[in-house]
């Protein structure tokens, strides 16, 4: 079998479109959105993220309020930044680029964000509700995982699913998706026994680990859906390369889809974080958005 691939890069840029056709309706009221991004630090990964996140939020029309700063900033100060975000008028989301410095409370800092200018799904009363079922704010990079799954068109209603991973960022909230999809979730993680049998049950994987190849070809079931979260810098033939969790190369042959690194989950994760920005700014100004906009994302 050959897997269909499923282009991240592909869908990303439809989702953008959206995106720039609802900060257009609201430019049309006079709205206009705004995403604050505030990195801590020279982490040459992290710098790269964030300049992405703003340089496609200018592209789509949304404002982007970027702040660089240094890695020894204290907790204090950035908390009084993050309360002059929440309270301007032209920031409707505000990201805060994870990992955070040691001395800096990543739990306060992200609490700080006011829900309503939360485009991570990161403050507690957001991941709340996603568990609750209710209205969210979802963590981006699940759901672009679950845009892509629905592109599939299957119903994964009764479909067993592992995630390989369990970070508030990626795994938990990807559990949370699942379960809302009607799957049967089993999470494993570094203290799980025989993960591989898991695996081998499975008719979705979510691999969110961050180890260079983790899951092998003999792991997966025939006809499975692999989804790869992982961003992993190897070295080989002594050239950098980017590679997932899973075994692409080989496991393309058996699943039925499969996301490739790069150009699939990376893309969707950030435009994504666009239309959680646009959402925000559309719930925070009271305006319905033409509901033709996302209906084939969310
Ligand atoms: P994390 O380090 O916070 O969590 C990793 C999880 O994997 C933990 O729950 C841990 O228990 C589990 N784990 C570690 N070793 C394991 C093992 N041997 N077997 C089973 N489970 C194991 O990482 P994260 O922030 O969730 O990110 C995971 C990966 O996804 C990283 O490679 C990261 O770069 C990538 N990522 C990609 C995107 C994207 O947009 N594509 C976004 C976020 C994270």
């Amino acid at each position: 079998m050959n897997a269909q691939i499923l282009n991240g890069k592909e869908i990303a840029a439809e989702l953008r479109t959206c995106v720039a056709k609802a900060v257009t309706y609201l430019n049309k009221q006079s709205v206009y959105p705004g995403l604050a991004t505030i990195l801590v630090g020279r982490d040459p990964a992290s710098s790269v993220y964030v300049a992405n996140k703003s340089r496609l939020a200018k592209e789509l029309g949304i404002k982007s309020f970027q702040y660089d700063l240094e890695e020894n900033i204290t907790e204090k100060e950035l908390i009084k930044l993050i309360d002059e975000l929440n309270d301007n008028h032209e920031v409707d989301g505000i990201l805060v680029q994870l990992p955070l410095p040691k001395h800096i409370n990543t739990d306060i800092i992200l609490d700080t964000i006011k829900p309503n200018k939360d485009v991570d799904g990161f403050h507690t009363i957001n991941a709340g509700n996603l568990y609750l079922n209710r209205k969210a704010v979802i963590p981006c990079t699940p759901l672009g995982c679950l845009i892509m799954l629905r592109s599939l068109k299957v119903s994964l209603h009764g479909l067993r699913a592992v995630i390989i991973g369990r970070s508030n960022i990626v795994g938990k909230p990807m559990s949370q998706l699942l379960l809302k999809e009607n799957c049967t979730v089993t999470v494993v993680h570094s203290y799980t026994k025989n993960i591989k049998e898991i695996v081998k049950e499975s008719d979705i994987v979510v691999a969110a680990l961050g180890i260079a190849n983790y899951v092998k070809e003999s792991w997966i079931k025939p006809g499975a859906i692999v989804i790869d979260v992982g961003i992993n810098r190897i070295k080989e033939n002594g050239k950098n390369k980017l590679v997932g969790d899973v075994e692409f190369d080989k496991i393309k042959n058996i699943a039925s889809a499969i996301t490739p690194v790069p150009g699939g989950v990376g893309p969707m994760t950030i435009a994504c974080l666009l239309m959680n920005t646009v959402l925000q700014c559309s719930s925070n100004n009271n305006i319905e958005l033409d509901n033709n906009n996302f209906k084939n994302f969310l």
